[in-house]
C-alpha cells in the first residue's frame, strides 16, 4: 500500500546499484530529524525524506551537499528545492496514498519522488526541455512511475486529467493561475508560492464549486514560474 507507485522490490536493487550507501542513508535520517525539529510533524513525510536518495537528483559534483537543508543548482539555471520546502509544501497538500496530484515544475524530480513514495498518483509538468528530458531519463533509470510527465506550460494546468486532489507549484507565480483553481476537485488543495522578489506560500482549498478558502504560510524563495516560450 505504501509505495504503490515506486516498485520497491526493484527500486531497492536499483538504489544499491546506483550507490545509495549506508553513509547516505545515515545522512538522510539526520536530515529527517532536522526537518522534524524545524516543525515537520507528519511521520509519513519524514519517512519519505529518510528514504528517497536526494543525491540521485543532483549533479555528481554537488553530491556531498545533498543532505544539507538547502536548495542547489540543477540544469538550465533551475534549482532543486530545499528539503524543508519540499516537506512543508507536501504537508500543506494533505494527501493520502492513491490521491491524484498535479505538480508544476518537475525540475530535478525530487519532489515528484517524495510524492510517489507516499503512494500519490503524480502528474507533473516541466517547461524546460533539457530538464524535462534529463529527468525523464532519471525516472526510467530509478523505476519511478509518475502517471504522466508533460513537457509544457504549467500555467494552463492539465485540463484533460483534472480534477486533482492536490496541485503543487514549485516555482514562484506572480499571480495565482485561474486554470489551476478550476482544476481542483471540491475539497482539493492548491499549494503555491506567490510573489515576485520573494514569495508567500498560499494554500487554496476548494470548499465548494465556487468557493475557495485561502490561507498563507510565511515567506519562501523560488525560481520564477515562466510563461511558455519554447
Ligand atoms: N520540484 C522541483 C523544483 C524545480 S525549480 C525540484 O524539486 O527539483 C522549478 C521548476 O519549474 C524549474 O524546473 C522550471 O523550469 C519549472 N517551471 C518554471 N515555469 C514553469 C511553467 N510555466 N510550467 C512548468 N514548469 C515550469
Amino acid at each position: 500500500k505504501y509505495n504503490q507507485n515506486m516498485d520497491f522490490g526493484r527500486n531497492s536493487i536499483i538504489f544499491v546499484l546506483m550507490e545509495d550507501l549506508p553513509k547516505h542513508q545515515g545522512q538522510r535520517r539526520q536530515l529527517a530529524d532536522l526537518l522534524e525539529k524545524k516543525g515537520i510533524k507528519d511521520p509519513q513525510i519524514l519517512k519519505a525524506i529518510a528514504s528517497v536518495p536526494r543525491h540521485f537528483f543532483m549533479d555528481k559534483g554537488l553530491e556531498i551537499w545533498a543532505y544539507k537543508d538547502k536548495a542547489y543548482p540543477i540544469a538550465a539555471d533551475q534549482t532543486i528545492s530545499q528539503p524543508y520546502t519540499v516537506a512543508f509544501q507536501t504537508s500543506l497538500l494533505k494527501v493520502n496514498s492513491g490521491d491524484k496530484v498535479l505538480e508544476i515544475g518537475t525540475g530535478s524530480g525530487y519532489q515528484t519522488a517524495i510524492l510517489l513514495s507516499l503512494g500519490v498518483h503524480v502528474y507533473t509538468i516541466e517547461r524546460q526541455n533539457e530538464l524535462f528530458k534529463k529527468t525523464q531519463r532519471l525516472f526510467n533509470k530509478l523505476y519511478l512511475k509518475p502517471k504522466k510527465t508533460v513537457f509544457g506550460d504549467g500555467y494552463k494546468g492539465l485540463a484533460e486529467d483534472a480534477p486533482f486532489k492536490g496541485i503543487i507549484v514549485t516555482a514562484a507565480a506572480p499571480e495565482v493561475p485561474q486554470a489551476l483553481l478550476e482544476q481542483l476537485e471540491v475539497g482539493g488543495r492548491l499549494v503555491i508560492p506567490v510573489g515576485v522578489e520573494k514569495q508567500l506560500m498560499y494554500c487554496f482549498t476548494r470548499t465548494a464549486s465556487h468557493n475557495f478558502d485561502k490561507e498563507s504560510f510565511g515567506e519562501f524563495r523560488f525560481v520564477p514560474l515562466l510563461e511558455n516560450k519554447e
